[in-house]
C-alpha cells in the first residue's frame, strides 16, 4: 500500500509515493498536502461476514494490515493485541462490557427507527482520541526501537488531544512529550488529568497566554528547521494518517455489532470539529462498508455544516470562532477536510492544491456550481452519503436533559450535539449510530447546568484534582522554550 499527497501533481515523476512507516512519524506531505492511499483497499461481503465474530483487537489487525502492508503481520497483530484491551478501555459504564472496547447501547427502538450510541470514550482520558492515540503510542515505540531513533513530541492543547497524547506516550521508550497548554485556562479536571502524570518522559508546560499563543509557539519552533531536526521534534496532530486509520476500525465494529447481515445498512452521526473522526467514516464507506449516511454534527462553529448545506467552505477568523460548551469542536477550519475534497474532485491533486491555496489566500472556496463559484462538485456530495446539522448551547442542555430522562444515562456535551443532529436525520429501517466522543465527567460544568447534579466519574477519577501535579509555567518567549526543550532532551 502506497501513499500520495492530496496535492501531488498528476505526473508520477514529481510525486514520490511513500509506505505506511514513512508517513507514520511525519505530518504534512512536503508539498503541504495530506497523505492518502493511492487506492482504498476493498472489503468483500465474505470478509465482512468473517469479521463479525472477531474481537476488537483482531478486527483492528484485519483493517490495519490492509493499510500498513510494510509492517510484518505478526508485529502488527502484537501491537493491536497490546492496544485494544479491556484494561486500557476500562471506563465502561454500568451495563456495558469493557471487553467490547466500543460497546453499543440501544437508546430508542420502535416505529422502524433505531437510535444507538457507540461508546468510544472508555479509554484512559475518557475521550475518543484514545482510540487512535493508544495505538499510535505503541506504533511509535515499535518503529523507533527498530531504527534506534528518538522522537520528541511538541504540541499545544486546549484539553483532549494533549492528554490523550500524554497517556499514550507515557513511559514509552525513545519518546518524550512537551505539551503546551494555556495557564489556568483548562478545566480543573483537564489540568489534573495531564499534570498529575509523574512520568519522566512527560513535560507539561503551562504558558502564560491563551491557546493561540501556545499554537504560535509550536509553529515558531517547528519553523526553525535546524532546531527541529537536531531535537528530533515531531507532532501528533489530527492529520496524522495512522490516527485516521485507527479510527476506521470502530466504524466496522459499530456496523458489525448493530447488524446481523451484510444486506443491512447503518448511518453514523459524528460530532465533528477537525473532520478527523468522520473522515475515517468516509474511508470505511469507500472500502465498501454498507454505510447509508454520514452525518457531521457541529456546534456553533459550523464550518462543516455550512459546506454540507451549501457547497461553500469558508474558514473562520479567530474573532468568529466561538468558545462553546462542546470545546473540542471549537475550530476555525477543519484540518482533515482536504482528504475528502481530494476524493470529491476526482483525486485531482492539482485541483486540490488550487482550492486549498485559495483557502490560505482568500479564506475559502465555493463548489456550489453557482455563477462565479470554483466548481460544481457539491452536487456529488450526496453520492458520498454526507449530510450535516448543527447544535447550540441550548440544544446541548435540552438534549442532555432529554437523554437523562428518557434513557437514564448522562451524555457529554459533544455527544449531545451528535444526538440532537442524529434525531433530525434518522430514517425508518436504517439504524442510526451516534458516536459518543467523551464521557460526561470531562465537561461537568455543563452537566451541572443541565441536570443540577454532577456527572458520574468512573472509578479511579474520584479525587483526581487532589493528586500532586507536575508542570512548569513559562512565558511566550520562544527562545526560552527552545532552551527548555534542548536541556531536557539532552540532544
Ligand atoms: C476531538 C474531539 C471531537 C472532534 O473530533 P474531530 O476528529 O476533530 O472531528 C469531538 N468530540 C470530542 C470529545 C473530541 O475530543
Amino acid at each position: 500500500m502506497q501513499y500520495v499527497s492530496t496535492r501531488a501533481a498528476a505526473s508520477a515523476a514529481s510525486s514520490s509515493p511513500s509506505n505506511f512507516s514513512d508517513i507514520l512519524l511525519g505530518g504534512l506531505a512536503a508539498d503541504g498536502g495530506l497523505f492518502l492511499p493511492t487506492a482504498y483497499p476493498q472489503v468483500s461481503g465474505a470478509e465482512l461476514d468473517a469479521w463479525r465474530k472477531l474481537s476488537y483487537a483482531d478486527l483492528a489487525y484485519e483493517v490495519l494490515r490492509k493499510f500498513a502492508t510494510d509492517i510484518p503481520e505478526a508485529d502488527l497483530r502484537a501491537l493491536t493485541a497490546k492496544t485494544y484491551t479491556k484494561e486500557v478501555y476500562r471506563n465502561a459504564r454500568a451495563g456495558e462490557k469493557a471487553s467490547q472496547i466500543t460497546p453499543l447501547r440501544v437508546l430508542e427502538e420502535g416505529d422502524g427507527r433505531k437510535l444507538v450510541l457507540q461508546a468510544l470514550s472508555n479509554g484512559p482520558t475518557l475521550a475518543f482520541k484514545d482510540m487512535a492515540m493508544q495505538l499510535l503510542g505503541n506504533l511509535f515505540e515499535y518503529t523507533l526501537a527498530k531504527s534506534g531513533a528518538q522522537l520528541n513530541i511538541f504540541g499545544a492543547t486546549s484539553g483532549d488531544t494533549g492528554s490523550a497524547a500524554e497517556y499514550a506516550m507515557r513511559g514509552k521508550k525513545g519518546i518524550r512529550v512537551f505539551m503546551l497548554s494555556p495557564h489556568k485556562k483548562m478545566s480543573a479536571f483537564q489540568s489534573a488529568q495531564m499534570f498529575s502524570l509523574q512520568d519522566p518522559n512527560i513535560f507539561n508546560i503551562a504558558v502564560e497566554g491563551v491557546f493561540d499563543d501556545c499554537q504560535d509557539m509550536v509553529k515558531a519552533v517547528s519553523n526553525d528547521l535546524p532546531f527541529k531536526a537536531a531535537q528530533k521534534i515531531g507532532t501528533v496532530n489530527s492529520i496524522n494518517w495512522a490516527r485516521v486509520v485507527a479510527q476506521v476500525v470502530y466504524y466496522f465494529r459499530g456496523y458489525l455489532a448493530a447488524t446481523s447481515s451484510n444486506v443491512e445498512k447503518v448511518s453514523f452521526t459524528v460530532p465533528s470539529g477537525n473532520f478527523g473522526n468522520i473522515c475515517a467514516g468516509h474511508i470505511a464507506r469507500m472500502m465498501g462498508l454498507p454505510i447509508a449516511k454520514l452525518v457531521a454534527a457541529t456546534n456553533e462553529n459550523d464550518v462543516l455544516d455550512e459546506f454540507f448545506r451549501t457547497g461553500v467552505y469558508r474558514v473562520r477568523k479567530s474573532a468568529e470562532t466561538y468558545h462553546t460548551s462542546s470545546p473540542s469542536m471549537d475550530i476555525s477550519k477543519a484540518s482533515n477536510f482536504e482528504r475528502f475534497i481530494y476524493d470529491l474532485v476526482g483525486r485531482d491533486g492539482e485541483r486540490t492544491r488550487a482550492l486549498f491555496h485559495k483557502v490560505e489566500t482568500q479564506g475559502g472556496f465555493d463548489l456550489s456550481g453557482k455563477p462565479g463559484s470554483d466548481g460544481d462538485e457539491f452536487k456529488k456530495v450526496a453520492q458520498y452519503g454526507f449530510q450535516s446539522g448543527k447544535s447550540t448551547h441550548k440544544d446541548r442542555l435540552d438534549t442532555i436533559r432529554d437523554v437523562a430522562d428518557d434513557y437514564g444515562i448522562t451524555i457529554d456535551t459533544h455527544t449531545a450535539d451528535g444526538i440532537k443532529v442524529a434525531r433530525e436525520h434518522i430514517e425508518k429501517g436504517v439504524t442510526m449510530i451516534v458516536l459518543e466522543t467523551a464521557l460526561a465527567a470531562k465537561f461537568n460544568e455543563t452537566i451541572l447546568d443541565a441536570l443540577g447534579v454532577d456527572a458520574e466519574r468512573p472509578a479511579g477519577f474520584e479525587n483526581i484534582e487532589d493528586l500532586p501535579q507536575k508542570f512548569v509555567v513559562m512565558s511566550t518567549d520562544v527562545e526560552k522554550m527552545k532552551a527548555y526543550i534542548a536541556s531536557h532532551t539532552g540532544l
